[in-house]
């Protein structure tokens, strides 16, 4: 099976990897409550259950912070692992929660505040207009997108694949006009719920689940006038904390590629904003995703 093959590989390395100990990292983005036909490689309840429940056989499952504080003081257990989740999507407070629960699993939820409350993704807009798009084509030519067969699930994916392909290297502003309009081609109404609520964030929280910033509207932070990055990485912290009343203490990078999505300047933008940073992270194995962070524990700075 893919994911222990993966899982096994990473363990290897951890246990042979010597010097800086870290944990594997789990970097889950949904966990769907059914299989969906157009993302059929992606986790859903019952596997996601499958794989705690492996993951508990086999690692030291710790609370991202523990695991920080532990390789700082060089006591990491072996074969440590971390769970992690990106962008804040309600599935997460609905289908993930109770089977962490379940497993007596912790997690740490790493929330881009600015889809809170009813917000979407650009790439959850785009998959959501394809999904609901009538007939059999999508003629999205008016707006240089071209036409894209939407007559099976087969082709609704491909659809999505070549319209997010396109619209991926815009830049912002263009970027978000272009999904609009693709959004209103399918004329239909669009979920307002795939993120979390304020509520379902604070019942993470409220079940000791760890939650870290993500910034506010998930830019590619390399991309962005320094004093942009900065308030994106700032009022995301500030937003989380006036939800949860409580502090934030941990960031993730959007999309997380260091030297391509974030560079030398934000991590020192991290750690001035008293967070402790999680890098590097990356989301390279589709939506699940394992990586062996080396090095990736910084310890907390204070300013
Ligand atoms: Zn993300």
């Amino acid at each position: 099976m893919w994911l222990k093959r993966q899982l096994e590989r990473g363990a290897l390395s951890l246990l042979s990897g010597g010097g800086s100990r870290a944990p594997a990292i789990l970097i889950y983005h949904r966990v769907l409550p059914a299989q969906d036909p157009l993302f059929p490689g992606e986790v859903h309840r019952d596997q996601f259950d499958r794989q705690l429940g492996w993951l508990r056989s086999r690692f030291n499952v710790l609370p991202l912070l523990d695991a920080v504080q532990l390789a700082a003081e060089g006591r990491l257990p072996a074969r440590s692992a971390c769970i992690t989740f990106d962008d804040g999507y309600a599935d997460n407070a609905e289908v993930a929660l109770p089977l962490l629960q379940k497993h007596g699993l912790h997690a740490s939820f790493f929330i881009a505040t600015g889809f809170l409350d009813g917000g979407r993704m650009w790439n959850d807009t785009v998959i959501e207009a394809v999904r609901r798009a009538p007939g059999d084509v999508l003629d999205a030519s008016a707006l240089g997108l071209g036409r894209h067969a939407v007559d099976s699930w087969d082709a609704r994916r491909r659809t999505i694949g070549a319209l997010i392909g396109q619209l991926k290297y815009l830049p912002l502003e263009q970027r978000l006009q272009q999904v609009g309009k693709v959004a209103s081609l399918s004329g239909a109404e669009l979920p307002r719920d795939l993120m979390m609520s304020s509520a379902q964030l604070r019942k993470l929280h409220a079940a000791g689940m760890g939650i870290g910033g993500h910034t506010v509207n998930h830019p590619i932070l390399a991309r962005l006038p320094a004093a942009e990055a900065r308030q994106e990485i700032a009022q995301g912290r500030a937003a989380l904390e006036a939800a949860l009343d409580a502090p934030v203490r941990v960031f993730a990078y959007p999309n997380g590629k260091p030297g391509q999505d974030y560079l030398p300047e934000h991590v020192a933008m991290v750690r001035g904003s008293w967070y402790q940073s999680v890098s590097p992270r990356d989301q390279g194995i589709g939506k699940f995703g394992l990586r062996l962070a080396r090095n990736m524990l910084q310890p907390a700075e204070r300013v």
